[in-house]
């Protein structure tokens, strides 16, 4: 997979790209990252890749022009039209599930705002979808586009240690991932779970279970309608959200 990602600061998102797991992934070849300067695709006389805003108002916004050279220019150069998101906090809201969705695209262009955001006109004719990383607002897009870039990077067979990794992790399957708990076995007075001691794989797999439902009852239950459940399952929850009202 590529993404690539344009933006006014790409040695903001460069120095991230290059760290840890996506660091790595990267050298590898597994993903490919490139970053853009937008400044590079300013060629009216001042070179500006921001104006004021029609109707009034503080702030400056990012041209239209500068964007669509530079996206037209990735598109020549992969030779084809990339998916082309906008990081907005108007969009849908990213999970797990587009996430998972987006990991299996070949390519896909992220455009990072900045300032008040970027010309309307990008938008309704370029950009084939806008996301959110929450509904908070931020200084720019670059944040947002690393985090998409970071959890879709881990979606992509070989980037973690072991491919199977993330299927027990929180969002996954609907559920928030279980407690887990490393060497000492006793540390302030508090001990490891005795199942996890048993060796015995089932009881373990079932506690952990138990404890992922117990978990997103308590933390997330707006996940439960969504998740995956035996009825048996339905009817510990039914138990978990006694005890957690009580
Ligand atoms: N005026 C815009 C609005 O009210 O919707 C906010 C612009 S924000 C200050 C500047 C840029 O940061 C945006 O163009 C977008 O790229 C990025 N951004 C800010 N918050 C974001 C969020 N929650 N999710 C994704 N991108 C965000």
């Amino acid at each position: 997979m590529r993404i690539d990602i344009i933006t006014l600061f790409p040695e903001m998102c460069e120095s991230f790209l290059n760290e840890s797991v996506i660091g790595r992934a990267r050298k590898k070849g597994t993903v490919e990252f490139e970053c853009h300067q937008l400044r590079d695709y300013a060629f009216d006389k001042h070179k500006r890749v921001d104006d004021s805003t029609y109707g009034g108002g503080m702030g400056m916004l990012m041209k239209a022009e500068p964007i669509v050279l530079c996206f037209e220019d990735i598109c020549r150069k992969l030779d084809k039209k990339p998916y082309f998101i906008y990081m907005s906090p108007k969009g849908k809201v990213l999970t797990q599930e587009r996430v998972k969705e987006l990991s299996k695209m070949d390519n896909i262009v992220l455009l990072c705002g900045h300032y008040e955001g970027v010309d309307q006109r990008v938008i309704d004719e370029y950009i084939d979808e806008e996301i959110s990383i929450g509904d908070y607002v931020l200084t720019g897009g670059e944040l947002p586009a690393l985090v998409l870039a970071d959890a879709v990077s881990r979606m992509i067979p070989e980037v973690l240690s072991d491919d199977l990794c993330f299927e027990d992790e929180s969002h996954y399957n609907g559920l928030l991932e279980y407690p887990q708990y490393t060497k000492p076995f006793e540390w302030r007075g508090k001990e490891v779970p005795e199942v996890l001691m048993s060796g015995h794989h089932a009881n373990i797999e079932k506690w952990r279970r138990e404890q992922s439902i117990r978990i997103t009852a308590k933390l997330r239950p707006d996940m439960l309608a969504k998740a995956e459940l035996t009825d048996k399952e339905k009817a510990y929850i039914k138990e978990c959200m006694k005890n957690v009202e009580k």
